[in-house]
């Protein structure tokens, strides 16, 4: 049996991390992707990453407060805080790496505004800033020999009384079915953006890790916080990165009216991600819209600035609407981006409690968009995210080594373990008369859409989760056309799904409880931020049976009081 100390899932960012870490100290760690390590979703971040740096008069508290008032008051602040500390350090370490970042006038590391944000405080590489870092982090993945297992599947979390031991994952090349074990097992294995349509994330983004870990009795937690971003291409919902805004681009509509005026008239275009919107749909609601979209306005950049700051944006606009952002608005509107919500877990990536306050599964840990630590609470702010992935992968990691050299392997049955999971595919391949994976994913991507976009409502989320419900039923039956076992990307498909439809099961089960409106969750019948009654998270829990377990913990509050929220 392949045999480590340390196991991570996910070659993202947060993984590439994690296992870095791991590797530097000298640990048995491997590293374990479904797509080559970098082709993983961070390959797609654009805008850049944030870090108050004290040479240029900023300061992490500065930071943790916008990022604080950006959660909506919801996001833990102790988290918060570690993160926005550690920001400074990583991000040297990341040029000292070897990340190209784009320099200012005077030679420094540049920076670009970023919304939520009171001081330009976004480093970047052009809008190509996650490719960028994810090359440079492999190169040193390479040079530390850590083992990769790239294009293999993770099916199931190896787990006995309440502790994990190891994964049960597939050779996607050969189709074989093997278990690995490890001491300590993180996940990185990202978001699950995919649950809706369009989206800007890749088509791998569907929730497996935080489905993985709820199925083995993990936590989810805030899961009705999904992220819209304001600016996403007509039609395609790709990402046209707040770098844009951030560099001076304006939102107009209809009438040619920089709307935000309206909605944040001190921040503008540069409001916190969720204020601006809900300003698009409100204004397309209103019939100030064009085809459904509102638009983006570049032109005064002017073409030299957007071809060496926005040249990525200028090339998708070009390629999927015809648009020269040079010469003329781009039509956009919000789309689904990113999961706030994920996987519990304490500021050391760990997915259990040892005090005791919240139970969880011992030896596992997550870091990045799939775990929630919670450093983004009701919504987060643009470039905090690829932050998080380097922060608590890091995090993770040192954790995980600690507990990896305290105690030793779990013992477990390979042949019962592989056995069990070959025998779920065989069901899922031996199915007949039931719908296609592609037809079930489609109606379920539709029926979120429509409960629980930007606006909410208890009836619109209660039909989206009876929807999903049913999916669930459907699933059993699901046809697998492909037969073989190289490569069979429709049995990926289908075990995707579903994660996936636990994911949006779990997303509809958080927005009906949470009677509020609060960052991203935004409910027509509980307009009102209700600070005396939702100053917690909900943690969601599987089982007994298909049943799903609620259980509540405080938001952790160190030094910034809930507030009136305006930009
Ligand atoms: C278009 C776009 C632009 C963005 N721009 C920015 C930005 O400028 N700044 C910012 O801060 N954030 C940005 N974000 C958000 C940010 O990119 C992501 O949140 C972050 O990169 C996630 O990193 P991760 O390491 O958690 O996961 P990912 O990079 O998504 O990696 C997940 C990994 O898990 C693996 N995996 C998943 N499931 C399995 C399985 N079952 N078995 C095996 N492997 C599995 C995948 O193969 C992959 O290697 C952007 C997001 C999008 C969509």
């Amino acid at each position: 049996m392949y045999s480590h100390d340390v196991l991570v899932l996910g070659a993202g960012l947060a993984g590439m991390r994690a296992a870095l870490e791991a590797a530097r100290s000298g640990a048995n760690v491997a590293m374990l992707s479904k797509v080559y390590p970098v082709r993983s979703h961070s390959n797609a971040a654009q805008g850049g990453i944030n870090a108050a740096l004290t040479d240029r008069g900023d300061d992490w508290h500065e930071h943790a407060y916008d990022t604080v008032k950006g959660s909506d008051f919801l996001g833990d602040q102790d988290a918060i805080e570690v993160m926005c500390r550690e920001a400074g350090q990583e991000l040297i370490n990341l040029e000292h790496m070897g990340v190209i970042f784009n320099r200012d006038d005077e030679g420094r590391l540049g920076t670009r505004a970023f919304g939520g944000q009171r001081r330009a405080r976004t480093f970047f590489v052009a809008d190509i800033t996650g490719q960028a870092i994810l090359h440079v982090m492999y190169e040193q993945i390479l040079k530390y020999n850590v083992r990769v297992y790239d294009e293999w599947y993770a099916t199931t979390l190896i787990t006995d009384h309440g502790r994990c031991g190891g994964v049960v994952a597939m050779e996607m090349r050969t189709g074989e079915v093997h278990a690995i074990r490890a001491k300590a097992v993180i996940l990185a294995t990202g978001g699950l953006g995919r649950v809706f349509e369009p989206s800007t994330n890749a088509l791998i983004c569907t929730g497996d890790g935080m489905s993985l870990a709820y199925r083995a009795g993990a936590p989810l937690m805030d899961m009705e916080m999904v992220q819209y971003h304001p600016t996403t291409l007509k039609g395609s919902g790709v990402l046209l990165s707040e770098g844009a805004r951030g560099e001076g681009a304006y939102l107009i509509n209809s009438r040619g009216e920089r709307f935000m005026e309206r909605y944040a008239p001190n921040m503008m275009e540069l409001a916190s991600r969720d204020v601006v919107s809900r300003a698009e749909i409100t204004e397309i609601n209103e019939g100030n819209d064009i085809d459904g979209c509102v638009l983006l306005d570049c032109r005064h950049l002017g073409r030299a600035k957007i071809m060496e700051r926005l040249m990525y944006i200028h090339e998708v606009a070009m390629d999927l609407v015809g648009v020269d952002i040079t010469k003329d608005p781009v039509p956009i509107r919000p789309g689904v981006h990113y999961q706030m919500g994920g996987i519990k877990t304490d500021v050391d990536g760990r997915c259990w409690d040892p005090s005791g306050g919240w139970k969880g599964v011992e030896g596992l840990f997550a870091a990045g968009e799939t775990a929630c630590v919670s450093v983004h609470g009701g919504n987060r702010l643009g470039a905090n995210s690829l932050l998080d992935t380097v922060i608590f992968g890091r995090r993770s990691a040192e954790a995980a080594m600690d507990y990896a050299s305290a105690n030793n392997h779990l013992e477990f049955s390979e042949d019962n373990w592989v056995g069990g999971e070959k025998a779920t595919m065989q069901a899922l391949l031996d199915n007949s008369g039931g719908d296609l994976v592609a037809k079930v994913r489609l109606d379920m991507a539709t029926a979120m859409d429509e409960g629980l976009g930007v606006y909410r409502t208890e009836e619109g989320m209660q039909r989206a989760l009876d929807a999903v419900r049913g999916m669930k039923d459907r699933f059993k039956n699901v046809i697998v056309q492909d037969k073989g076992k190289a490569f069979n990307t429709n049995l990926i498909f289908a075990l995707e799904l579903g994660c996936m439809l636990d994911c949006a099961e779990a997303i509809a089960v958080g927005g009906i409880d949470r009677k509020e409106s609060r960052g991203a969750h935004s409910r027509l019948d509980y307009a009102a931020r209700d600070d005396e009654n939702w100053m917690k998270h909900i943690l969601l829990y599987q089982g007994p049976g298909d049943q799903v377990t609620k259980e509540y913990v405080p938001i952790v509050i160190t030094q910034w009081q809930p507030e009136e929220r305006k930009y």
